[in-house]
């Protein structure tokens, strides 16, 4: 933006600007209406349709001020029109008149995420007011901020207010006023600075380049502006009015960093929270209505002998309807993918490219998506759970025997998230301050029984185990499903426990956890985070599922045999006209003639696949949990995510599109015989191959996200190897002690 801004003072003694910046909807035209009343102008931003409020006021002691409403961001990245225009507005770039003073609105029910902004605006060393608006909503809430403790942390002045009721509006006025006519003291400085030395030289690096004009002759608004370009330079828009150099550089620099396997933004981002999060308690305080009240739900919540059945109750709740609600959602998106499979089918010619659309591409994208309902719905839960601050007190409840494990009790979230998916689950973990208690967080939560061992669990207990009651009343197929989500819980206890005492032996350090009050769950928040904890899953997670479920079609499709395909498309055709044919007894019996060739075409296919092959050569290691070559192929499948299990078994018995529900999938897997003529598939087959499941560590995407947590590929081969040592172990002896028992 090279235009003269509007704003810009006018001719003669300049009249001081005072920027109300904040993010969204924390109440800055509220307040600037307040402010400037009817004096007020509406223009807009030169080349964008971004509304430009400006007016002017006079302030208690007679100083004349002119107002400017800055479009509302979360941060100043520029990753819309609106964030740029933000911080254009609040550094006074790019034609922007430099504002004075900068008057931050912040959400005091959102203290935590409002701060960010006002780090990075004492980074530019811009004088700072903080107006701490919502008051009002804070007092219902029985909370209350201290201001004084934030002013004096953050080194410039902290207004409580309440721009819709009109509180504090006259003590903010004269606090601007002060600033204004002392700015010397209104520069504290930044309050965060990079801790690690290669991103110090990126940044310094970046702001040798910056214009002069930018800099101001300050080197921390120089480091504050390369930060910024740094954090922006990806963005989808490009960077109006930043020097190509200044571009250059940062890309350049950016990209240095991925390929050392830094992350820039991580660091800037999690270096600024970390000073935020790390004084929140000193910020916060609970009302004394509200801690009364709270301490009398915690005589109960907390009490030894009620808190635990009250907590069982919770959690049986939160995983009853986790099942229960998501059903109809996964139906709906396994119907909808089988109905564009479909169209897909009918629509191209019979090929290989209709193959890797359908079987490959198609089937992979919702393979990843129908784990989307029980994910957000168990993040939705966890965020209410800790919004109302009942989490608190669960950790609080669980410390004592998470300790007894070596865990710390702040494990208890990552691991309960560890039920919908390791990886956000291993990013959780990141609320835990010893890099030695996250890493044996880390270490356990893939044996919780993750959303993508469901399926597996299903198929084997539908085909394998009858539907009749034990004693009359307890349906067999769901006791064992609860048996293996305790099996799971049960040892990663114990993992924990011998790792804790052994490879990762550390002085427990007691939990000390502020209880905040209850209070109703703050919506926008928790949803906020579900969305963040299910993108996680689908960037991290979602990728890989696809790529393996592509690569696996492959390795069952490849190496073609002619002879094979010519007579599978023959069939085809034959297929296709006795179809068009009325359903003659005739007709119905070659069409199942056919069927049955069909059957044997794609078995010698699938035998003489690459992936068959695979299967074979490992068919000695895995023969004694009683598994066939079969098994194997799906096995190795389900190295890469586990959930491609159900899919491969659909494949190698020939049957198009398996899911764990499908009947006809279950048939097979009840006919199929040894070539003594035993079933492959007993109840102890079924056991052994869910015992492995649940033990083995086979996702690409966990130990990704592993490594990067950890930066170590020893705790990644670590994890890998006694996950699957202990599943083969496991399988093992439940397998070869049935055979023994005479199962
Ligand atoms: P902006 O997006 O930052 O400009 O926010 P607005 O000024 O448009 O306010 C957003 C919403 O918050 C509106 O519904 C306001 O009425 C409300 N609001 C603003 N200030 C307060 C306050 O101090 N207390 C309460 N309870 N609501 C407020
Ligand atoms: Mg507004």
């Amino acid at each position: 933006m090279s235009a003269k801004s509007p704003a810009a003072p006018a001719a003669g003694p300049r009249t001081p600007l005072v920027a109300v910046a904040g993010n969204p909807n924390t109440g800055k035209t509220t307040l600037f209406n307040r402010l400037t009343g009817s004096d007020q102008k509406v223009a807009n931003y030169p080349g964008v349709t971004v509304d430009r409020h400006a007016g002017h006021m006079r302030l208690p002691g007679g100083l004349d001020i002119s107002v400017l409403d800055v479009p509302g961001t979360y941060s100043l990245s520029a990753r819309s029109r609106e964030e740029e225009i933000a911080i254009q507005s609040i550094a006074g770039l790019g034609g922007e008149a430099p504002p004075d003073l900068v008057v931050l609105v912040v959400d005091a029910t959102q203290l935590s995420r409002n701060l960010y902004m006002a780090l990075q605006i004492l980074e530019l060393e811009v004088p700072l007011v903080v107006a701490l608006n919502m008051t009002d909503v804070l007092e219902s809430r029985s909370e209350s901020i201290d201001a004084e403790a934030l002013a004096r942390e953050l080194g410039v002045p902290v207004v409580s207010i309440s721009a819709l009721k009109g509180a504090g509006i006259q003590e903010l006025e004269r606090s601007i006023e002060r600033t204004l006519t002392n700015p010397k003291t209104a520069l504290p400085g930044p309050r965060w600075t990079p801790e690690s030395t290669e991103l110090r030289a990126d940044l310094d690096r970046i702001a040798d380049s910056m214009p002069p004009d930018w800099i101001r002759g300050s080197p921390t608004r120089a480091r504050a502006l390369a930060a910024w370009a740094l954090l922006s330079v990806d963005a989808p828009d490009e960077l109006h009015g930043v020097p190509d150099a200044v571009r250059r550089l940062a890309l350049e620099r950016r990209a240095r960093a991925a390929a050392d396997g830094r992350q820039v933004d991580a660091e800037i981002i999690r270096g600024r929270y970390d000073w935020i999060d790390s004084r929140m308690g000193t910020f916060v305080r609970p009302s004394r209505r509200g801690r009364e009240r709270s301490e009398r739900a915690d005589t109960v919540l907390l009490n030894p002998w009620l808190g635990f059945p009250i907590f069982l109750a919770t959690m049986s709740v939160v995983f009853l309807a986790l099942f229960s609600w998501s059903e109809p959602a996964i139906h709906a998106i396994e119907s909808t993918f089988g109905w564009v499979s479909d169209l897909v089918r009918g629509a191209m010619g019979p090929s290989i490219a209709r193959d890797f659309v359908t079987e490959g591409l198609i089937a992979g994208v919702g393979s990843v998506v129908v784990f989307l309902p029980q994910i957000l719905l168990l993040f939705l839960f966890i965020g209410v759970l800790e919004d109302t601050g009942y989490m608190a007190r669960v950790a609080c409840l669980m410390d004592r025997i998470m300790r007894s494990m070596g865990l710390n009790g702040r494990a208890f979230v990552p691991m309960l998230s560890g039920y919908a998916c390791a990886v956000p689950a291993i990013l959780a973990t990141r609320t835990m301050e010893r890099q030695r208690d996250r890493t044996l967080t880390m270490m356990v939560i893939p044996l919780m029984t993750c959303s993508a061992r469901l399926p597996v669990y299903t198929l084997v207990i539908g085909a394998l185990f009858p539907p009749t009651m034990l004693l009359g009343f307890a349906p067999v197929q769901s006791l064992l499903l609860v048996l293996m989500y305790l099996f799971s819980t049960v040892l990663a206890l114990i993992v924990a426990a011998v790792l804790s005492r052994t490879m990762l032996k550390a002085p427990s350090v007691p939990l000390i956890l502020e209880m905040p009050p209850y209070r109703m769950p703050h919506w926008p928040s928790v949803l906020r985070q579900m969305v963040q904890k299910s993108r996680a899953f689908l960037s991290e997670a979602g990728s890989v599922i696809l790529l393996c479920t592509i690569a696996l079609w492959g390795l069952l499709s490849f190496p073609k045999d002619p002879g094979l395909e010519a007579r599978r498309d023959v069939l085809a055709a034959q297929v296709a006209t006795l179809e068009a044919e009325a359903s003659t007894p005739d007709a119905q019996a070659r069409l199942d003639v056919i069927a049955a060739e069909q059957a044997d075409i794609a078995g010698q296919q699938l035998r003489s696949s690459y992936a068959g092959r695979l299967g074979h050569a490992i068919e000695p290691t895995i023969e004694p949990l009683g598994f066939d070559w079969k098994i194997g192929v799906g096995l190795i499948g389900a190295f890469a995510a586990r959930e491609v299990f159900v899919a491969t078994m659909g494949v190698v018995y020939g049957i198009g599109d398996a899911d764990e529900e499908s009947a006809t999938l279950r048939d097979q897997i009840h006919k199929e015989k040894r070539a003594n003529g035993e079933p492959v598939y007993t109840p102890l087959v079924g056991l052994s191959l869910m015992v492995f499941f649940a033990l083995a560590c086979q996702c690409m995407s966990t130990l990704a996200a592993v490594r990067r947590e950890t930066k170590s590929w020893a705790w990644v081969a670590f994890l890998f190897a006694y996950m699957t040592a202990l599943a083969w172990v496991a399988s093992f002896v439940v397998y070869q002690g049935g055979r023994l028992a005479g199962l």
